[in-house]
C-alpha cells in the first residue's frame, strides 16, 4: 500500500514515525506538502496535482493539516474523495472540528460533558455571560486559539470584563467558559482510533501556569482512564466524525469534561509518555480499511 502523508513538516516526529512505521508493516509512506497541491476543478477527471506530478498511485492519505491552512488542506482532502482515496480524517470532520463553537454545539448535542460555556458577540450583556458560567473565577478563550494561546483565566469579576470587552473591541470571536479549579493546571489527552482509546497521556502545566499545552511547557507521563473515561473520548470523537484523533478531557467534580478534539494530534508526546507504538496502531487502522475507499460522512453537520 502506498501511504500519503498530508503535511508541512515532513522532519516532525510524528511524520517520521508514521514512515517508519508504514516501512515495518511493508508499505510505503511519503510525505506531501498539500500547499504545493494544486486542483484542476474543470479535469473531467478528479486529480491532485503536486507541482507539475499528478498524484495518481496512493492507496489513502493520512491528513496531518496545520490549523492555519484548514481551508486550503481540507479541500485537498476533499479532492482526495473525490477521487476515492481512503483518508483517515473525512475533508468535513477536519472542517467541522476545527470550529471551536461548532464542536461544542455538536459535543452537547450528543450529550457529550463540557465545562459550562457560553459565547456571545458584541453583546452588551457582559454580565450575563459571566453569570451563565457560575461567575469568576472562569476562562474566556478566543476560537481561533491554539497551543494555549487566547486562553486567559480572570479570577475577579473586573478582570473577566476588562478581557471579555477587549476581546469585543478586537472583534474576536470568543468564548467564556466555566474554570475547572480542581483539574489544577492537568488535562488528559485519549489518542482515539476508530472508535477505540489506543493510548492516554496526563499532561502537567508548568509551574505558575494553568495551561497544560506542552508548546506552554507542560510534561507529559502516562495515565490510567477510568471506564467512563474511555467512552466519553469515544463519544466525542464519534461525535465529530473524526477516525484519528486527540481528545482532551478535564477531571472535574462532575465526572471528565471535554475540552476539545484534535483531528491531526502529534505523536511524539503520547508515544514518549505510554512508550506504546500508537504511529503503527495509525497505520494498522489505514491498512484495514483502505479498500473501503472514501466513505460518506453520515453527520449532516
Ligand atoms: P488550545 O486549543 O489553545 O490548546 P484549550 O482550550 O485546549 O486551548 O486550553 C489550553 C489549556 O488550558 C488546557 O490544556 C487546559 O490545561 C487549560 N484550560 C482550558 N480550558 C480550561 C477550563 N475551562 N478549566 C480549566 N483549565 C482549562
Amino acid at each position: 500500500m502506498r501511504i500519503g502523508i498530508l503535511t508541512k513538516k515532513p522532519d516532525s516526529y510524528s511524520v517520521r514515525r508514521l514512515i517508519e512505521a508504514a516501512a515495518a508493516a511493508d508499505h510505503e509512506a511519503i510525505a506531501i506538502d498539500y500547499m504545493r497541491c494544486w486542483i484542476n476543478i474543470a479535469a473531467h477527471k478528479p486529480v491532485v496535482m503536486l507541482d507539475a506530478k499528478p498524484l495518481e498511485d496512493l492507496d489513502a492519505i493520512i491528513p496531518r493539516i496545520a490549523t492555519i491552512s484548514t481551508h486550503y488542506g481540507a479541500a485537498v482532502v476533499r479532492q482526495f474523495e473525490m477521487m476515492r482515496v481512503f483518508t483517515c480524517n473525512s475533508s468535513i470532520a477536519i472542517t467541522r472540528s476545527r470550529d471551536k463553537l461548532r464542536s461544542m454545539q455538536l459535543l452537547s448535542r450528543r450529550g457529550v460533558g463540557l465545562p459550562v460555556t457560553a459565547f456571545g458577540s458584541s453583546t452588551q450583556d457582559v454580565d450575563g455571560l459571566i453569570e451563565a458560567v457560575g461567575g469568576p473565577p472562569l476562562i474566556v478563550k478566543v476560537t481561533e486559539g491554539t497551543q494555549g494561546m487566547g486562553v486567559v483565566l480572570a479570577e475577579t469579576r473586573k478582570s473577566a470584563e476588562a478581557v471579555i470587552q477587549a476581546f469585543q473591541g478586537l472583534n474576536a470571536n470568543f468564548l467564556v467558559q466555566e474554570y475547572i479549579k480542581e483539574s489544577a493546571g492537568t488535562d488528559l489527552r485519549c489518542f482515539v482510533i476508530n472508535d477505540r482509546v489506543v493510548a492516554a497521556m496526563q499532561r502537567r502545566a508548568a509551574e505558575g501556569d494553568f495551561r497544560a499545552n506542552v508548546h506552554r511547557g507542560g510534561k507529559v507521563e502516562k495515565v490510567r482512564l477510568t471506564p467512563e473515561e474511555r467512552q466519553i473520548a469515544v463519544r466525542a470523537a464519534k461525535a465529530m466524525g473524526l477516525k484519528v484523533s486527540g481528545v482532551d478531557l478535564l477531571r472535574s467534580n462532575h465526572g471528565a469534561v471535554v475540552l476539545e478534539v484534535n483531528s491531526s494530534p502529534g505523536l511524539e508526546g503520547i508515544e514518549t509518555a505510554t512508550g506504546k507504538d500508537v504511529a503503527g496502531a495509525v497505520i494498522d487502522y489505514v491498512a484495514k480499511n483502505q479498500h473501503t475507499g472514501a466513505k460518506a460522512d453520515r453527520l449532516a453537520l
